[in-house]
């Protein structure tokens, strides 16, 4: 018997009525209790405790998880010497595989609600599915270095000023200004820093007095002459190229040039979002749409590995709680 969550307050009838049609349809009819959308770390710690629960789950990623660029994590919650994020990654897909869960390689790219169930497409595939969970992180904006993925692996360009601003004690760090933070990550540095300096990302872009005043009271060197690009030493050192033809050396950059949620899929089903298309949740991990969740970078806030996890556990628990239950016989 196909079920319908009571928070949906809705009939079986109209359930069954959608598993027919894609029968008829010669789709796949088998009713996910979640569909997860993302396989970093919240869509696979989701995955974790669903199926520790005994939850029939699918887990869909397309592959660019945000911790494959992190070289070694070291503020991760029981790692001393660090993790590779890759590693961390692969850790979790095996864990998710002790539970007899595991990853399908896809995209999903819509969802709707049909009769109070999720129906998603991946391919030519739809999925069906009683709640859906979306993991799907951020878009980080491209970044005007070239090879700039080597620049982020070895360390000299980096996007995070609260994972890693431990790991550059002392260094001479370059920090870009951000449109919606101008000189906020620049004041954050110089607790790890006596050199902190902070380039504008270009001429429209001018800080204002107070903002000036605040940088000069902290000891934050700020160049004038807006940004024209980044280049990178033979020893993977960035320079900062001016307009004025001047050339800065430093040991790291901060290019802080924003980002977007992958909230699209959330935003066509009419879910509330935040700046920057961050989703808005209740303390539940829910959204404003019933039965569709999101955790991690995706949703408002701190985009942390650990705080990723922290919200995957409140959904993952919350979804079971609210399913019917799954006694053991
Ligand atoms: C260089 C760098 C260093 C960092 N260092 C640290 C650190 O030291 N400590 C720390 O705590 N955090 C760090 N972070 C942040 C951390 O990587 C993120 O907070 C974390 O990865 C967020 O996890 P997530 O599961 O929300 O998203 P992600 O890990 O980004 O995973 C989202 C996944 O969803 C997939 N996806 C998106 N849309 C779809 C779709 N429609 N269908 C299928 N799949 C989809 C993506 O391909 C991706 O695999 C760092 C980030 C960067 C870039």
């Amino acid at each position: 018997m196909l079920w319908a969550p009571s928070y949906l307050d809705a009939a079986r009838a109209p359930i069954a009525a959608t598993a027919r049609h894609f029968d008829n349809l010669c789709m796949d009819t088998h009713i996910y209790d979640t569909l997860i959308i993302g396989g970093g770390p919240g869509g696979l710690t989701a995955a974790i405790y669903l199926r520790r629960f005994r939850r029939d789950i699918i887990l869909v990623d397309k592959g660019h998880s945000r911790l494959q660029l992190i070289p070694v994590t070291h503020n991760f919650p029981g790692f001393p010497d660090g993790i590779q994020g890759k590693q961390l990654l692969e850790n979790l897909r095996c864990q998710l595989g002790k539970y007899e869960g595991s990853v399908t390689e896809g995209e999903i790219t819509d969802v709707r609600l049909e009769n109070d169930l999720f129906v998603a497409t991946m391919g030519e595939q739809q999925l069906l599915a009683r709640t859906v969970l979306l993991a799907s992180g951020i878009a980080d904006a491209g970044l005007p270095i070239e090879n700039w993925h080597e620049a982020v692996a070895s360390g000299a360009v980096r996007l995070c000023p609260v994972c890693d601003g431990y790991d550059v004690l002392d260094k001479r760090i370059a920090v870009v200004s951000s449109a919606t933070n101008p000189v906020g990550h620049a004041l954050f540095m110089r607790t790890f820093s006596t050199s902190v300096t902070l380039f504008e990302r270009g001429a429209d872009a001018h800080l204002d007095a107070g903002q000036r005043a605040q940088l000069e009271q902290a000891g934050v060197r700020y160049v004038l002459s807006p940004l024209k690009g980044i280049g990178m030493t033979d020893s993977m050192k960035p320079v900062m190229h001016t307009e004025d033809g001047e050339d800065h050396h430093a040991d790291v950059v901060y290019p802080m040039l924003g980002e977007t949620a992958r909230s699209d899929l959330a935003a066509a089903l009419g879910a509330e979002m935040a700046d920057c298309k961050e989703l808005l949740v209740d303390k539940h991990q829910q959204t404003s749409v019933p039965g569709l969740y999101a955790v991690g970078d995706v949703t408002r806030g701190l985009n942390q590995i650990s705080v990723a996890a922290g919200q995957a556990a409140v959904a993952a628990t919350r979804i079971h709680n609210r399913l019917p239950p799954r006694y053991r016989t």
